[in-house]
This record gives structure tokens, sequence and C-alpha cells, in this order.
């Protein structure tokens, strides 16, 4: 049975992200979302087993003891993974994204060559500060550690094999579209 593709997309903190891979999700219904496992706490809206699986510290090192991650990393004192067994499953109908962070995104290609990494950058680096303010829920160390954060994973940039801009939410969610279905086409 043919395998589907596996697509990673990262991006800085601020970037719209999140929004952009509803989008896609929603314009591409054979995708599947890869569900990370985390110890942080849910965000108001946020579902177990829909976002993320959210599990505490000892849930996660078990996993981590019982080989459960294809990769996973600390982020922002919060512990972020990869679960194999639901990944190869998704695999098994169809292409799968995963949004994880580029030390994730490194690993996870390492392990599987075949794996497109997708990066998003915003229109310039005011628009990505602006953005990271306008959230309103931080506090000004917190802003600096995500605007040093972001520097650091706009830098990354070059390892990725696709960057694609996000002006406008459509727009670049098109972009990821074109992407998948390219590789699909490659086959
Ligand atoms: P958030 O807490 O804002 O949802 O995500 C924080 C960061 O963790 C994001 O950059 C996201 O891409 C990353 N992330 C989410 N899931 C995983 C994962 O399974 N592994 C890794 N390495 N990073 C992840």
């Amino acid at each position: 049975m043919r395998k589907g593709n596996l697509f990673i997309v990262s991006g800085a903190s601020g970037v719209g992200k999140s929004t952009v891979l509803q989008k896609v999700m929603e314009s591409d219904k054979q995708l599947r979302f890869s569900v990370s496992a985390t110890t942080r706490p849910p965000r108001p809206g946020e579902t177990d087993g829909v976002e993320y699986y959210f599990v505490n510290a000892e849930q996660f090192n078990e996993m981590i003891a019982k080989g459960e991650f294809l990769e996973y990393n600390e982020h922002n004192k919060a512990m972020y993974g990869t679960p194999i067994a639901q990944l190869e499953e998704k695999l098994r109908d169809g292409d799968v994204i995963l949004d994880i962070e580029p030390y994730g995104a490194f690993a996870v290609k390492e392990k599987r060559p075949d794996a497109t990494l997708i990066f998003i950058v915003p229109p310039s680096q005011e628009e990505l500060e602006r953005r990271l303010w306008g959230r309103g829920d931080t506090s000004l160390e917190q802003i600096t550690m995500r605007l040093e954060r972001a520097k650091w994973e706009m830098e990354q940039q070059d390892r990725y094999d696709f960057v694609v801009v996000n002006d406008t939410v459509q727009e670049c969610a098109d972009r990821i579209l074109h992407i998948i279905a390219a590789k699909a086409d490659m086959e």
C-alpha cells in the first residue's frame, strides 16, 4: 500500500502558523494532522486529542522510556513530542502535516529524508514584532524571549526545502497546498 507524504511546517512564534495550517486543512480534506503530545496546559478552546495530547511530565517521560516518540524537544519550559504510532497510522491513509519547531523538524528529516520541510516567514521583521506585541497577553520579558527565539528560528530557514511568506492567510495556505500537490504529482 502506498504511504502518504510527510510535510513538516515550522515558523517563528507570532508568524500565524496555526491559522495558516487551519486553512490548509480546511482546503484539503485528505490531509491529516499529526497530533503531538505536550506537557504545556491547554489554552482556551483547545481539546485533548485535537490540537495536542495533553499529558503530565510523568506520562511524557514514560512515553520517552517506551520509545513512543519519533522526536521530542523542550520548548518554552514544556515538552513536545511526535508520537510514532499515530503518525504511521495516518501515513497509511495519506499525506500528513506536522507542526513542529526546527530542532524537531531536523530530527525528523534525519530519520525520514523524504519528508518535505516548509518554513513560514512573516512579510517583514517589523510585522512579526507587531504581531507579537499584538497578542496582548504577554509581558515584556516574554516578548523579548519570543523575539530572540524568533530570530534564531528565522536563521534556520535555509535548511528548509521551501520558505513561504505569510502575507495573507489565504495566499500562504495556497502556497503550501501547491507544494503538497506538486509532491503528489512527482510520484
Ligand atoms: P504551542 O505551544 O504554541 O502550540 O507550540 C510551541 C512550539 O512547539 C511550536 O513551534 C510548535 O511547532 C512546536 N511543537 C508542537 N508540537 C511539537 C512536537 O511534537 N515536537 C516538537 N519538536 N515541536 C513541537
